[in-house]
């Protein structure tokens, strides 16, 4: 058996130019480094961007959420129905406020929530009693209380069909959060991911669409939000409390102005960001779209933009992923298992009690989805070295 090599293209890299460079060394040119016009000018970029009456900086794309899961007033016991096809910092926002997650299993095309079994759940929990006990945990249902959220994942860059969405969000009342930490640029039935709901975050972790190193937006349309946001970012100070006085119980979640320095030079450059993304997703579909046994990502109708975060394929039922990530590693292709099913953790399994099979869809792809290495500053001969060794693992597979 051969040995892994280190990788020769890299699973991700930020794009980065002297513009950024200089703006983050002019910050460290000056005596603010935190809570300055440079947070503000990011935000108003974010505004201006998604056309929000809001955008709250905040430090990961973690915290905005849990931001999102406080002001929007969900709390213990409360249900919100969500999907456990996704980043674990989904669903534990909503375990920060002690919310129960109700997962909904997954559309086996876009790997987003299923609309119908949303709309299902939606109806079941209302209903109460055995209806709804099939879409409750296994363990601690009894302290299941009501229904009072959606939270919604734009995966991969793929808007959730959010109309269908906030259909049911709006006849049972429900608080919709759109977590659009994957999805910055996207656009559903030309509106932009992120503006769909309640409240949407966009994250800029390094291999994001724009990065700030860690660090998030926040937008909503909601003035009382915002006013708890601001303010649960900032020690639970609100407008005209003073350093040290504290009207609510608050977290150190803000950004620095190194970070937004940074990111507002890469928001500037979106398009151009987005575009050289989607050139890499192009590249990887024409020369991948002719190998057997392998389905490249699925762009569902309703998206008028996908805005590429990741490049995920799936390999053909039967086939084993960990062998075929070994024998690429062999050729020096890193490549990564995605998503890990969000119930199947250890911590969610001991606190509700999860089983294999619980959600078939979810731990379908789970099983058989492979991120390949991926970025804006791919070049067409990486992405050849990839396919290349794609090919030839999977000639003798
Ligand atoms: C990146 C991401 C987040 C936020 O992650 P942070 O590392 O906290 O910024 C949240 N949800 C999803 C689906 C993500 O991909």
């Amino acid at each position: 058996m051969n040995k892994p090599i280190p990788p020769i293209v890299p699973m991700s890299s930020p794009d980065l130019t002297d513009a950024e460079r200089q703006a983050v060394l002019a910050v460290l040119n000056t005596p603010s480094l935190s809570i300055g016009p440079q947070v503000q000018a990011f935000e108003a970029a974010f505004q201006a961007y998604t056309g929000s009456r809001h955008a709250i900086a905040v430090n990961s794309g973690t915290a905005g959420l849990h931001l999102c899961v406080r002001a929007f007033g969900l709390g213990e016991n409360d249900l919100v129905i969500t999907t456990p096809f996704s980043f674990v910092a989904s669903s534990n926002s909503l375990l920060f406020e002690r919310a129960i997650p109700v997962f909904v299993d997954i559309d086996p095309l876009t790997g987003n929530l299923d609309v119908q079994q949303v709309a299902q759940a939606a109806a079941d929990l209302k209903a109460g009693g055995a209806a709804a006990k099939r879409w409750l945990p296994p363990k601690g249902a009894e302290k299941a209380g009501e229904l009072k959220g959606i939270l919604a994942v734009d995966v991969f860059g793929q808007p959730a069909d959010m109309d269908a969405l906030n259909a049911v969000a709006r006849q049972y009342n429900l608080v919709m959060i759109e977590d659009s930490c994957e999805a910055l640029g996207a656009t559903y039935k030309g509106r932009k991911a992120g503006t769909l709901g309640d409240c949407g975050v966009f994250a800029f972790y390094p291999n994001k669409q724009i990065t700030t190193g860690e660090g998030a937006i926040i937008v909503t349309n909601d003035d009382r939000a915002a006013d708890r946001m601001r303010a649960y970012r900032n020690q639970g100070r609100a407008p005209g409390d003073t350093w040290l006085s504290h009207t609510y119980l608050g977290y150190n979640y803000r950004l620095d102005e190194m970070s937004s320095a940074l990111g507002l030079v890469q928001m500037q450059r979106l398009e151009e960001l987005m575009q050289k993304r989607d050139q890499v997703a192009a590249w990887y579909g024409e020369r991948l779209s002719a190998i057997p046994n392998l389905e490249t990502p699925y762009l569902d109708g309703n998206t008028t933009c996908y805005s590429w975060f990741v490049y995920v394929v799936r390999l053909a039922a039967g086939l084993n992923r960990e062998d075929f990530a070994e024998r690429l590693a062999q050729y020096g292709i890193p490549v990564r298992p995605y998503f890990a099913p969000i119930h199947l953790h250890p911590f969610m399994v001991e606190q509700f009690g999860y089983h294999i099979g619980d959600y078939p869809v979810t731990e379908d792809l789970g099983a058989r989805g492979m991120a390949l290495p991926f970025s804006g500053v791919m070049t067409e001969s990486q992405v050849d070295q990839v396919v290349n060794a794609i090919r030839m693992v999977m000639a003798d597979f």
